[in-house]
Formats: structure tokens, C-alpha cells, sequence
């Protein structure tokens, strides 16, 4: 009998694999019901259930609650990138420490899922959570069949997919259920598998695609191409689009790829993956403390909404801005739920026309916030948004400049703290840890507001604070002292001086040192490429400035010494000012730039009166017209690379 329950569990399990995994199912439906049928009434009579058992797959009895499950390896989320230039600093960072292969995959919009597998049979199904501990949703899993109850491999086992609900699923269950249909897929995934009845779980016919493998006690797999292998082999369902990328080049092409495509597939997606393939190489890139360093992911732009303003509250920036943040009526965007949305300021404001209990045009673009793109009726209800004359926290007069309020109080605490927020953000200074919430918290309790408060903080400034726990403030400590080494450019422009973006700051770094920055003259300044009037004055008063002189000479003292990486000035480009346009069949950009800056160049951004030499690639577009226009030599790729020699 039990060798018999045997052989129907094999082969009703391999049916199901035909017909869920691969879609191509080899037998009629009738035949499997026949067989199922046949196990059914074996079950019931010997009274055994075989672990594998595909009857083991119907939704059990409503639960009560959900129980926690914590997984063995934590399950990390992806630092993001919303942009070329967030990509590319990516490729930057892994590039400089080893020369990797890369994947790329659809990023899915679902609900990330951790199963776990012993002595080669399912255990438990459960929601991501916090990466430390999810929620146990084994009974709500077992309905779902993109999954194999038992696998060869006999170890312990995490693997990592993303529940979602297809596209046509979703278009169906709301066809057969009009009264209550279901928003989204992302949300109506999530809901599936966070539905304490099993049963309402089987009715939304959620699946599982799964891409990774997160524990392995005999060791993780060599590559994300093994992991995928891996996976594949022991019939879990993986997205057939899965590509291996040599350069950051081909990374970008499949992106673009992904870009168009994603569109038209039947699985909601809302940007790409890329990954390191090497294990090896993601070893030794490691982690921070919230990502793996090895990977990341490329979100893409969303779309519009339209909602009800409730209330504008004021905000107040590291310069004294005040910025309009309107709280909405939650509205889904792009899978996401948005409560939040923002506004420039002041002026934009009254031209976009926005009032309390109006209807708006949001965007959600790659910002964190999205935008009021502006008003799209009004109703009796209403109400103008006051301007401002005093600063909402603390009290000071509101000094108007264009369109622009600010709070005139140089010590009005969120401009302290957000000033503080900038120095140490992942452009700036990079304090890994130091977030906006702990520098409010260390400004309240510890008076923390210079910049060179920070490098006097000791493990005893943390006693008594909440949250704080022995390695945590480990950890801030060396990621503070770590920062006290930084490229000059970072440090000039996490001093925060109005107009010094990061471009700007990467000129004024070319002078050496901050002293040699501070001994510039108003002409000096203004050759550079990126500074304007606006700004050469600020960089001058900043400096005129008694307190940030004395602030500068407190940090000097603290040990901040940023450095210069020094500027090669002869070869085969000393003296050009080189823009890139177009692609380059032989080389991505980055590499591109370096190698000019290795034999002497300085490479822009965009071309200008400054420019003094165009390589132009394939499909090479504005930048090349204009570099016409203004008479500026141009050569090809071909001449570029002898150039190169
Ligand atoms: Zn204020």
C-alpha cells in the first residue's frame, strides 16, 4: 500500500511540476484527478499522509494568528539606485575592489518569501518580515504550487522568491468578483499570503518566483548562475529572463531591455536586479549594515495618481527652507501606498494652485516623497494654504527670497539636524548609521551641532540614550573616525556652503586643500566650470566667516584630513577639456573617462565654451550638434583609441 502512495505521490508531483513550473503539462487534467482521486482514498484508509503528498497542498482551517519564524540566514533587502549615476557609482564601488560578472533580473512586486527545507523535505513557508523574523505562512504556501514538497538536495535549505499574482490572475478574480475586486497585484499578492484563511489564499492563486538561494549548509552556491541552476534542477519556478553581463555596458543593455519589456509581461515588476554573480567576489565586498554591497537595484520611474490634499505642513531644510509636504489621502502608486507628497516651495505652492481639500496630480518619480504636479479641481471645502510668517518650530520671523521662505534662525533645530543629516550622507562624509533620527537624538540630549561634535562623541555620549546598544555605538564610532579620511571634493561638499553641489565641489577640489580653496579670489572662482556669481560669493562669505573658520580649524584638529587624489597633467590629453557622446563599442563610459584622466584630460559632463574636444560614438546626439556649432574638433571612436595608443 504505502509503495503504491509511493509512486502516485512521484508521479502526481511530476504532473503538477509539468503543469504549474513549466507550463507544459503532459497529461489530460482528467488523468491526474484520477490518480490524485486514488491517493485521496489511500490516505484515508491507512491513515498516513506522506510528507510530499500533493494533497498536502489545500488550504488547511482558518489560523488565529500568524506565528513568528526566524530564518537562519538574514534576509537582506536591496540598497536601491534611481538613477545612471547611482548605477554607475555602484559599478564604481565594486569595480575598484574586483572585477566581477554581474546578473541581471526582473525586480518583482510582490512579497518576498523564505522557504526552508531539511533532510530534503519542505518545512515551513514565511514572509521576509524584517529580514530577521517573518511570519510563519507554511498553511497559506502549501495552496501554491510553483514549489517542490520534497527536493534531492538533503541538507538545510533556505530559498528566496517573490509571491506575486499574475497580471491575468488578477483581471480574472476581479471579473468573477466585481463587488470586491482587488487594487493591485503587489497588494493583492501580499494579501493572499498574509490571509490567516489558507482557502482565501488558493482563491487569488498566488505563485512564487523564486531567484535566490539564502542558506545552504554545505556552502552557498559558486555564482548566481549556480544558485539559479540550483533552483531550477530542483524544481522551483524561476522567470525565464535571467542574464549573465560581462561589463556595466551589458548590464545597462539588459536594463534597457527590462525597461521595455517589463511592460508587457504578465507579472508586475517595477525595476531590475543586478547582481554580483561570483560568490567569491561577494564575500569579499560584504555588507553594510542595512545591504549586501554585491548587489543592488534599479528601480524605474513610476507613474501618477490623483488624491485629496488633507493638510500642508512646513518643513525646514538644512538651509532654512521651508518646504510645503502635503499628507494625503492614501492613494496606491506603482505598488505602493502614498500618504506623503511634496511640494517645492512656497510659490510653487500657490502656481500649482493647491489648497487643503482639493484633488491633486501626484507623481511618484524616483524621489522617496513624490510630487503635486498640481491642482486638479477644488471643491466648496477648499481652503488656501496660509503663508507663513513665522517659522513653524521655532518661532523665528520668515525671511522671503523669490519664491522661497526661510526660517532666519541659524540655530532653528531641524536646520541643524538636517545640516548635520547632510555632512554625514552617503555622498558627503558617509557615516554609515548616523541617520537623521539619531543626529535629532544626539542634538536634543547632547547638544551635538557642529560638525566637529560629532568627532568628540565617545561611547559615554551614548549612555542612557535608548537603542543604543554596545555595537551599535561600535559601530558609529569607527564609521565617524573612518570618515575622518575622505577625498577633498566630499568633504568641501558636505560643509554644506549654498550652490556647492558635487560637481562644483569636484572643481574646487582641484585646488589642492580647503585652505587653498579659502585663498581663492572671486575671479579664481568664477573660471571654474560649475561656479556662478551666486555661488563664488557664497564660497567666499562661507570662508570670510569667523565661526567656520573656527569650525574648519576644529576639525583639522579632530583629525579630518581630507586628501587629494593628485591629477595627472601630462599625456596624450593633457590640457583637453573631453566630453563623451554616444556609445563606445570598445568601452563603457566610466572606463572611457578614467583612461583620459590617466593620460592628462579632464572630462565633462556637457559641452561648453570650456570644451576642447568631443569623442563622438555611436549614436552620439545634442552633445555632438552643439560641439558643431560651437566649432569644437570632434573625432571618432577609432581615432580616440590610436589616441589612446
Ligand atoms: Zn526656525
Amino acid at each position: 500500500m504505502n509503495e503504491r502512495m509511493k509512486e502516485l505521490v512521484g508521479i502526481l508531483n511530476r504532473w503538477a511540476y509539468e503543469y504549474y513550473v513549466l507550463d507544459a503539462p503532459s497529461v489530460e487534467d482528467r488523468e491526474y484527478d484520477r490518480l490524485y482521486d486514488e491517493l485521496r482514498e489511500l490516505e484515508r484508509t491507512t491513515g498516513v499522509v506522506l510528507p510530499d503528498s500533493p494533497t498536502r497542498r489545500v488550504g488547511g482551517e482558518p489560523l488565529k494568528g500568524f506565528e513568528r519564524h526566524k530564518h537562519i540566514a538574514r534576509l537582506f533587502s536591496l540598497d536601491k539606485a534611481v538613477s545612471e549615476d547611482e548605477l554607475a557609482a555602484f559599478f564604481t564601488r565594486v569595480q575598484k575592489a574586483a572585477n566581477p560578472t554581474y546578473t541581471v533580473e526582473y525586480k518583482f512586486d510582490g512579497l518576498t518569501m523564505c522557504l526552508t527545507y531539511k533532510n530534503g523535505a519542505f518545512v515551513c513557508a514565511s514572509t521576509r518580515g524584517n529580514g530577521v523574523e517573518g511570519e510563519d505562512v507554511t498553511a497559506q504556501a502549501l495552496t501554491l504550487h510553483s514549489f517542490p514538497l520534497s527536493v534531492s538536495y538533503k541538507g538545510t535549505l533556505e530559498v528566496r522568491g517573490e509571491a506575486v499574482m499574475r497580471l491575468s490572475v488578477l483581471e480574472q478574480y476581479n471579473r468573477e468578483h466585481p463587488d470586491e475586486p482587488l487594487k493591485n497585484a503587489r497588494n493583492a499578492a501580499a494579501g493572499a499570503i498574509r490571509n490567516l484563511d489558507p482557502k482565501q489564499t488558493a482563491l487569488r492563486r498566488p505563485e512564487i518566483l523564486f531567484y535566490d538561494v539564502n542558506y545552504r549548509s554545505d556552502g552557498m552556491p559558486a555564482s548566481q548562475e549556480e544558485a539559479m541552476a540550483f533552483l531550477k534542477q530542483e524544481g522551483f519556478q524561476t522567470y525565464p529572463f535571467f542574464k549573465v553581463c560581462k561589463t556595466p555596458d551589458e548590464v545597462q543593455e539588459a536594463i534597457d531591455e527590462i525597461e521595455v519589456e517589463r511592460k508587457k509581461i504578465d507579472v508586475l515588476t517595477d525595476g531590475a536586479v543586478v547582481k554580483v554573480n561570483e560568490e567569491r567576489v561577494r564575500e569579499e565586498l560584504g555588507y553594510t549594515d542595512k545591504f549586501p554591497r554585491w548587489a543592488i537595484a534599479y528601480k524605474f520611474e513610476a507613474e501618477e495618481a490623483e488624491t485629496t490634499v488633507m493638510n500642508v505642513f512646513w518643513q525646514v531644510g538644512r538651509t532654512g527652507k521651508l518646504t510645503p509636504l502635503a499628507e494625503v489621502e492614501p492613494v496606491e502608486l506603482a505598488g505602493a501606498t502614498v500618504r506623503r507628497a511634496t511640494l517645492n516651495n512656497y510659490g510653487d505652492l500657490t502656481k500649482k494652485d493647491v489648497k487643503v481639500n482639493s484633488r491633486v496630480l501626484i507623481r511618484r518619480s524616483n524621489e522617496v516623497i513624490p510630487e503635486i504636479l498640481g491642482a486638479v479641481s477644488h471643491t466648496e471645502g477648499s481652503v488656501p494654504v496660509g503663508k507663513p510668517s513665522v517659522c513653524p518650530y521655532c518661532g523665528s520671523p520668515v525671511r522671503e527670497v523669490g519664491a522661497n521662505l526661510f526660517c532666519s534662525n541659524e540655530a532653528c533645530p531641524p536646520r541643524i539636524v538636517q545640516k548635520l543629516a547632510h555632512f554625514c550622507s552617503k555622498n558627503a562624509m558617509d557615516v554609515e548609521g548616523l541617520s537623521e533620527q539619531t543626529l535629532s537624538l544626539l542634538f536634543e540630549k547632547r547638544g551635538v551641532k557642529n560638525f566637529s561634535d560629532l568627532y568628540a562623541l565617545t561611547e559615554e555620549s551614548f549612555e542612557g540614550l535608548e537603542g543604543f546598544r554596545e555595537k551599535k555605538i561600535r559601530n558609529l564610532l569607527s564609521a565617524i573616525e573612518k570618515s575622518k579620511h575622505i577625498p577633498l571634493d566630499r568633504f568641501l561638499y558636505a560643509l554644506g556652503i549654498e550652490g556647492i553641489g558635487r560637481v562644483a565641489a569636484r572643481d574646487l577640489a582641484a585646488f589642492g586643500s580647503v585652505e587653498a580653496v579659502a585663498a581663492r579670489t572671486k575671479e579664481e572662482l568664477l573660471a571654474l566650470e560649475n561656479v556662478g556669481e551666486v555661488t563664488a560669493n557664497a564660497i567666499l562669505s562661507y570662508f570670510a566667516n569667523e565661526e567656520n573658520r573656527a569650525e574648519l580649524a576644529r576639525l583639522k584638529g579632530a583629525g579630518v584630513a581630507p586628501y587629494t587624489e593628485r591629477r595627472v597633467t601630462e599625456g596624450a590629453f593633457a590640457g583637453e577639456s573631453v566630453v563623451l557622446t554616444g556609445t563606445l563599442s570598445s568601452m563603457g563610459r566610466t572606463e572611457a573617462q578614467k583612461r583620459i584622466e590617466s593620460l592628462g584630460g579632464v572630462c565633462q559632463s556637457s559641452v561648453t565654451a570650456k570644451t576642447t574636444l568631443v569623442v563622438a560614438g555611436e549614436k552620439a546626439g545634442s552633445k555632438l550638434d552643439k560641439a558643431k556649432k560651437l566649432d569644437i574638433p570632434v573625432i571618432s571612436e577609432e581615432e580616440f583609441l590610436k589616441r589612446l595608443g
